[in-house]
């Protein structure tokens, strides 16, 4: 489990747009953050940030006691898990699990016992061989979500990973995304637009607006602040 601190973090894109002000965060070990806000409010940029994919044009992030741009990106162990899923087609639910420790080069036995834990925290276990397209939505959701955490990672970071399933599916995802969450114990930034996702899945949520921070709190602060 890993702290999370985001210290006056500023970004501005290359051609000058201004998308994160001056946003300051501390997330405790094992905490779940929904960060929410209208579309273009600097969600993502943000996200993108903490993961390293974006720097940041000033400010610090860090992930334990290590700033993210002094690790190495492929010791970076941080999962990201998006709403088109982006698993490999031609690849087996095994292989699509796999992909990343055996990128790792970790040994084959230790891969597999990784592989099939996860696949039954996950009710996959049946669905090993299959390729993506044999698969529903919720259950490619939770092939995405087993690539993730077979890399037993540090920081768990979630983009509007719901939005492409059913009413009904994304409620019973959202429960299962959090027990899982809980049993592994993973510091988690999960980004939505959903209010119930918000108010159902955080331990605290922040508001952000314009690339600002407005309002950082648990559910019960946010919704019924007058
Ligand atoms: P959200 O995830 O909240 O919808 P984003 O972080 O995707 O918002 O985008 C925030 C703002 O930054 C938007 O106005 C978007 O157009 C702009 N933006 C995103 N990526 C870039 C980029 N590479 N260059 C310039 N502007 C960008
Ligand atoms: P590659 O073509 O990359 O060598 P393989 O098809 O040989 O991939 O599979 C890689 C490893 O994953 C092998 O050790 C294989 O036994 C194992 N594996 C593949 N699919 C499954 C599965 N459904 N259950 C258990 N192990 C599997």
């Amino acid at each position: 489990m890993a702290n999370v601190s985001v210290k006056d973090v500023e970004k501005i894109y290359p051609n000058g747009f201004h998308a994160i002000k001056g946003a300051n965060l501390e997330i405790e070990p094992g905490e779940f953050i929904v960060l929410v806000g209208p579309s273009g409010c600097g969600k993502s940029t943000l996200l993108r940030t903490i993961a390293g994919l974006e720097e940041a044009s000033s400010g610090e992030i860090s992930i334990g006691d290590r700033v993210v741009n002094d690790i190495d990106p492929a010791d970076r162990n941080i999962a990201m898990v998006f709403q088109n899923y982006a698993l490999y087609p031609h690849m087996t639910v095994y292989k699509n699990m796999a992909y990343g420790l055996k990128n790792r080069k970790l040994p084959n036995d230790q891969i597999d016992t990784q592989v099939q834990k996860a696949a039954l925290m996950l009710g996959l276990s049946e669905h090993l061989d299959r390729k993506p397209s044999q698969l529903s939505g919720g259950q490619r959701q939770r092939v995405a979500m087993g690539r993730a955490i077979v890399r037993s990672p540090d920081l768990f970071l979630f983009d509007e990973p719901l939005s492409n399933l059913d009413a009904k599916l994304r409620s019973q995802m959202r429960i299962e995304i959090r027990k899982l969450q809980r049993e592994l114990g993973v510091t988690s930034i999960y980004v939505t637009h959903d209010q119930v996702e918000a108010m159902t899945m955080a331990d605290r949520i922040v508001v952000l607006n314009g690339g600002k921070i407005e309002q950082i709190g648990t559910p019960a602060e946010i919704y019924n602040s007058p």
